[in-house]
């Protein structure tokens, strides 16, 4: 398949482990920030084919696995209400919540429905203006710019019954999260190439700069990734930290500008919630207040939650890279995708989902490699 095969290619595949493995001289950990990335490492045995000494730690930038316990719940209550039709995508029905999921509620009778894009919602909010629709607004700077478009859509029709249950997050905030933790093992990123699509390469410099760490934006594909991964090397390698894109095919330095203002208009920065991680400040989006007419949680007041997690889900260290899925005593016992404790095993950017799916039941210390 066009713009696919030629990015899967065995042969330039080999060459490119050959050359990382020529250039490693020394152990080196590196963070692959994006969800899609992991899956597409364990899926094509990238980790377990690199030299032992790379390791690559998955980082926390699966969408659904980071939306905050008491984001979902608020959804699971605004879901519950007997007035609403509440949309969300797919990936968001199975996430568990303190008590239940969003499939739960739609088996009590809740109208839960899954959408292909925000504005299949504003369309049901016009085709029923006596029900309130809402819709589940979550996800990185990917899926933000439709998500705004849709509330600025709402608003030129002057639709009254339609809001949004907004989590966005953004990935720089937490690249520097990690780096400022104690227990930070990360010496180089992979960033991820759709983000880096909307909100082009620049964002990244002064992380770069600030943490003298290596970051390359690089695609899905095995060989966008091992490509990065080479990059990555060869900065660590010398001594250099800096911004490299790798995914020149469909990144440019400046971003989609169209997408930014968009953002801008509709959006404002603030600190968010990362579940299993905690606050970081000024890490997500929540809607301006010129457009918090369409904010589902002041519009069903929904402020007194108390969530209560899985108590022995591990899915915060395995986000902050401290811990492999299958390091995780439930895993692939009580917790499976159709049993998930966690987001991570819901998603199909969870890095728990792809170790199951991709078979990774055995722990990493039992045969013999730290990774
Ligand atoms: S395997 Fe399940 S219980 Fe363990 S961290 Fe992952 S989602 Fe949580």
């Amino acid at each position: 398949m066009k713009y696919l095969d030629e990015y899967r290619d065995p042969d330039l595949a080999q060459r490119l482990f050959a050359e990382i493995r020529r250039i490693t001289t020394r152990p080196w950990a590196i963070m692959e920030v994006c969800g899609g990335q992991t899956h597409s490492i364990i899926r094509n045995g990238i980790d377990q084919l690199l030299p032992e000494a790379i390791e690559l730690i998955h980082g926390p930038g699966c969408p659904v696995c980071v939306t905050p316990l008491e984001i979902i719940d608020k959804a699971l209550a605004i879901a519950s209400r007997p007035n609403v039709i509440f949309c969300s995508f797919g990936d968001m029905l199975r996430v568990p919540g303190s008590a239940k999921d969003l499939f739960r509620v739609k088996s009590e009778g809740g109208d839960v429905r899954v959408v292909y894009s925000p504005l299949d919602a504003v369309r049901l909010a016009q085709q029923h203006p006596d029900r309130e629709v809402v819709f589940f607004g979550i996800g990185f700077e990917t899926t933000a710019p439709a998500n705004a478009m849709a509330v600025l859509q709402a608003h030129r029709l002057g639709l009254r019954n339609f809001s949004m249950l907004v989590s966005h997050v953004l990935v720089p905030p937490a690249i520097s999260a990690i780096m400022e933790s104690p227990t930070n093992r990360v010496q180089g990123f992979l960033a991820a190439g759709h983000v880096c699509s909307v909100m082009g390469t620049w964002q990244y410099r002064p992380l770069v700069e600030r943490y003298h760490v290596p970051i390359v934006v690089t695609g899905f594909e095995p060989l966008d990734v091992l490509e990065g991964i080479r990059r990555v090397v060869l900065q660590l390698e010398a001594g250099r930290a800096e911004l490299d894109n790798a995914y020149e095919r469909a990144v440019r330095p400046e971003g989609n500008v169209a997408a930014q203002q968009v953002l801008s208009e509709v959006f404002e920065v603030t600190d968010r919630a990362w579940r299993g991680i905690g606050v970081i400040p000024q890490s997500g989006w929540r809607l301006r207040n010129a457009y918090r007419a369409y904010d589902a949680e002041a519009r069903f007041a929904v402020g007194d939650i108390q969530t209560r997690e899985s108590p022995i889900c591990r899915s915060g260290e395995v986000l902050q890279g401290m811990l492999k899925p299958n390091q995780c005593p439930a895993f692939g016992k009580e917790c499976t995708p159709r049993t998930p404790l966690g987001a991570t095993m819901v998603s199909s950017e969870g890095a728990c989902a792809a170790y199951y799916q991709y078979g990774r039941f055995i722990k990493a210390e039992e045969v013999g490699v730290a990774r």
